[in-house]
């Protein structure tokens, strides 16, 4: 059945309109963004759908085909964030709930909606299936309330959303890939201002493959992390007197360093300065359509994350490892680390080709005795767009 056919059949009316909001996966750039930094995500072909009705009673139903439970009926003009997540009817819910309020709190008319999603973005994998949710449920108000707001406006207000209403501190990438990705390229974008531009990566055309490990674990230890290592980033500027390690070139990093007494912050500055440029780097490759030698670059970016940011951890390591042994041309942990996944160039095929890059990393992992992971290939494709 199509969403918009379980909607028909939840709410008894065929929905106003489907649209659709992928999910992402970082290339190279990370834990730059909340340094105002650089990061390079493309837009995964796995997609929130939501089918979406206007309602102008001030009622919003929400109901997911992805989690048990009913649909959960909430009144526009009473949401408010900090309150439980239970207080929304489902902890899921917070999430379309808080884009509603972020929408309403910027000052702009939405009232209430009928919604139905169904995903097929992994959730917790880091591959930003919440992102997802946000950004299909904000194109969708936006145009059934003729608001015409920008993707960037739309993306800024979901990641208000998520910090705001549900509580999670997290940077604005996920959402403007979401947002604003286009087929056959990566964002690159410039988390100060939002500016992004869309650089080619038609991997197919220049016979490539990119595949995300999802190693499906996730590791306690993760969840004070980000946030340590944010305050340590902030107190590197701080110590050197920059608004945010931005402003700190490549070329400045070692005098930066020498500057810096604290050896964990002097390691978190030394990433972020360096991963910024590895994306200048990525980005350089890539216009001069040299693909193959953007291998080396994302793992050069894992020993970063590794070593310096200490964000990586055993599964993440392996599946890296095993993939550079096999002959792919380079991989790297992606997202927030700590468990998720994990990102690998290879070529299509031959002896060095996906299919044998994945089926070693499989072997490493039964190997090790570690759960399988789950392994697919990441088409660069569209943003967010009406179905
Ligand atoms: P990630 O964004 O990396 O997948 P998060 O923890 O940020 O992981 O977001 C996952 C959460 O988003 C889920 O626990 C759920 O609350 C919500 N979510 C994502 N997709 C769906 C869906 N299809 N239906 C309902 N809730 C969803
Ligand atoms: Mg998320």
């Amino acid at each position: 059945m199509s969403v918009a056919e379980e909607f028909a059949g939840l709410y008894g009316a065929a929905p106003d309109g489907v649209w659709a909001a992928p999910g992402r996966v970082n290339l190279i750039g990370e834990y730059t963004d909340f340094n105002d930094g650089f990061v390079l995500p493309l837009a995964l072909p796995h997609t929130a759908v939501a089918a979406v009705s206007r309602r102008d009673d001030g009622v919003l139903r929400l109901h997911s085909a992805d989690v048990p439970g009913g649909i959960v009926s909430l009144d526009v003009a009473a949401l408010a964030p900090g309150v439980a997540p239970a207080a929304h009817g489902a902890d899921w819910a917070a999430y379309p709930a808080g884009v509603a309020w972020a929408l309403r709190e910027a000052g702009h008319p939405v009232g209430g909606a009928d919604v139905h999603v169904a995903s097929t973005v992994p959730t917790g994998a880091g591959l930003s299936s919440s992102a997802a949710l946000e950004v299909v449920t904000a194109v969708a108000l936006d145009e059934l309330y003729g608001l015409g707001l920008s993707r960037p406006e739309l993306a800024r207000l979901a990641q208000h959303a998520e910090n705001a209403f549900v509580g999670v501190p997290c940077g604005v990438m996920d959402q403007m890939a979401s947002a604003c990705a286009a087929e056959g390229h990566a964002l690159f974008l410039d988390t100060c201002d939002l500016s992004y531009r869309q650089v080619p990566f038609d991997l197919d055309a220049v016979g490539l493959r990119l595949l995300v490990v999802d190693t499906r674990v996730k590791h306690a230890l993760g969840d004070g992390a980000y946030a340590e290592r944010r305050a340590g980033c902030e107190a590197g500027a701080r110590a050197l007197g920059v608004r945010t390690l931005r402003e700190l070139s490549y070329v400045q990093l070692p005098a930066a360093l020498a500057r810096l007494t604290d050896g964990t912050i002097r390691r978190y500055v030394r990433h972020v300065v360096s991963d910024n440029e590895r994306v200048r780097r990525t980005i350089e490759l890539l216009d001069a359509g040299e693909v193959r030698a953007v291998g080396p670059v994302l793992t050069e970016g894992h020993v970063s994350l590794r070593d310096d940011l200490r964000v990586s951890c055993a599964e993440l390591d392996l599946a890296v490892s095993a993939a550079n042994a096999a002959g792919a041309l380079g991989a790297r942990m992606t997202g927030g680390g700590f468990g998720g996944s994990a990102v690998v160039l290879a070529e299509a095929s031959g002896p060095r080709g996906a299919d044998e890059v994945a089926a070693a990393v499989e072997k490493a992992f039964a190997r090790a005795g570690a759960a399988a992971p789950r392994i697919f290939e990441a088409v660069p494709s569209a943003g967010a767009r009406r179905l």
